[in-house]
């Protein structure tokens, strides 16, 4: 297994990957470190999994460089990845108790109640995209219920997945809660069918998405999935224009363009298309593509050569359509998988740009004349996991969010995930939820008891 650096090709170091027998021992010894866990009080987790959190604090710099060699953002962005990771763990630690406080039901018992408890071992398979933040946003609430985690982690970030284990281990957890394995996907489906095994959550594509959740149905495991999307961006007649523009180039560029819960599809009513476009396509040409390790870099590297590829014949297929290319859409002309911020307008049905994710810096205008318009489009997605509402009339804007087929939709600013609201998808974006009492409940037995 190959960690390479997308920004210059660099092969960054050469891992060696696990066999079926060490997967097999690490699934067998997290088993029983979770047998032992499982009784630890919550005072103890929530010591453990703050000291995790300070961890992570302290040792910022390094964790960050590791993200950004890895999968090549802009530093910046990887320290404020960290900081939220720490915040998760934070978070987890200070309220797990209170979520899963045993709740009293009345009933025909003298006493009835439901019992939060944990389920065992739960697999992990987890993309590069934010490799830090979507494996800890998994593990915080998942530890502090009482679970063990084992990991496997995206092929281009084995470093990272390493450091994760680690991270636990200086924060003193058990050595056997939480492991990585460092395995490629074909061995995923071996480790489903593990009796040891009790639940999978998985991050990532569709494609990976369905093949989990197949193994899993099979196997009668439970399954959570994150999977991709299209946000829509709206943008209605009464919006803050001024506004809604700069934040749209932010919402849309984050990560590179390599968000789930980026900007994708930015559907602009007819009287402010003109300028939308001017002032969309202003901000993405003057973002400074550089190195992502130096802190003025507002772009840094999409995380594989094949990746840009794949998002360059989106952008070229698009066109070849009738999409107007306002800027962009090429490889930037340096070494390294930098692709240059690209807009892309007069976007239409049938287009890659309106149908499928475009996972990199690209941003598709679809012009509509009215807001039934606007959410027609919107919803018109096999996507359903975040989207954004710009319009001045709040009690509007609320009464259209409650028509927008996904799992969030934020108004007046861009969607981004908050420990404390529960995030996920509808539609192909998957199903379950993470973060907030809601992500906690995913992983437990959530049981009845009936004292006569
Ligand atoms: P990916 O190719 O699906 O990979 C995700 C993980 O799944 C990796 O660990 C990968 O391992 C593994 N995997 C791939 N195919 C598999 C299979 N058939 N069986 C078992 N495991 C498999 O996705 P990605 O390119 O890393 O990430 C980008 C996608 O993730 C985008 O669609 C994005 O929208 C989505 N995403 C969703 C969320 C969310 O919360 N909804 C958050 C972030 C990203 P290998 O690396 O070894 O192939």
């Amino acid at each position: 297994m190959k960690a390479i650096n997308p920004a210059t090709d660099e092969l960054i170091k050469e891992y060696t990957e696990h066999t079926i027998d060490q997967v097999n021992e690490i699934i067998e010894l997290t088993d029983t470190g979770q047998k032992s866990w499982r009784t630890t009080s919550f005072a103890h987790r929530r010591e453990l999994m703050h000291k995790a959190a300070a961890v992570l604090r302290e040792d910022i710099d390094k964790y960050a460089r590791l993200i950004t060699i890895e999968m090549g953002k802009v530093i910046s962005e990887s320290k404020a990845e960290i900081e939220k990771c720490a915040w998760v763990c934070d978070y987890y630690a200070d309220n797990a108790e209170t979520f899963l406080a045993d709740e009293i039901v009345e009933s025909d018992a003298s006493r009835s109640f439901v019992s939060f408890e944990p389920i065992g071992v739960v697999l992990a398979v987890m993309p590069w995209n934010f490799p830090f933040w979507q494996v800890f946003r998994f593990a915080a609430p998942a530890l502090m219920a009482g679970n063990g985690g084992v990991l496997k982690h995206a092929s281009n970030v084995p470093g990272c997945a390493l450091a994760i284990e680690e991270i636990f281990h200086r924060a003193g957890f058990p050595e056997n809660i939480f492991r990585t394995m460092l395995i490629s996907s074909r061995l995923v489906e071996g480790v489903i069918k593990n009796d040891r095994i009790r639940a999978v959550t998985l991050t990532g594509s569709e494609p990976a998405g369905m093949s989990v959740a197949s193994v899993a149905g099979r196997e009668l495991k439970k399954t959570v999935l994150e999977l991709g999307g299209s946000d829509p961006y709206i943008v209605l007649e009464d919006a803050d224009l001024p506004v809604c523009v700069a934040v749209s180039a932010t919402a849309r560029m984050i990560n590179a363009g390599q968000s789930c819960i980026a900007a994708k599809r930015f559907i602009v009513v007819e009287k402010h298309l003109a300028e939308f476009e001017k002032q969309q396509t202003a901000i993405m040409q003057s973002l400074k593509i550089g190195d992502p390790l130096d802190e003025d870099s507002k772009v840094g590297a999409m995380a594989r050569l094949d990746l840009l590829e794949e998002l360059d014949g989106q952008v070229q297929k698009s066109i070849a359509m009738g999409a107007k290319l306002l800027c962009g859409g090429r490889k930037a002309d340096r070494p390294g998988a930098f692709y240059e911020p690209t807009v892309l307008s007069s976007v239409t049905k049938g287009m890659p740009a309106y149908e499928q994710e475009t996972f990199g810096p690209v941003s598709a205008i679809i012009p509509v004349k009215d807001e039934e318009e606007a959410i027609t489009v919107a919803n018109d997605s096999v996507f359903g996991l975040g989207g954004s509402l710009w319009s001045k009339d709040l009690k509007k804007a609320e009464a259209l969010a409650r028509r927008i087929d996904t799992g969030a939709v934020f108004v007046n600013g861009m969607t981004k995930s908050d420990p404390r609201l529960p995030f996920g998808g509808v539609k192909k974006s998957g199903y379950g939820r993470e973060l907030s009492h809601y992500g906690i409940k995913e992983f437990v037995n959530i049981k009845s008891i009936w004292i006569a």
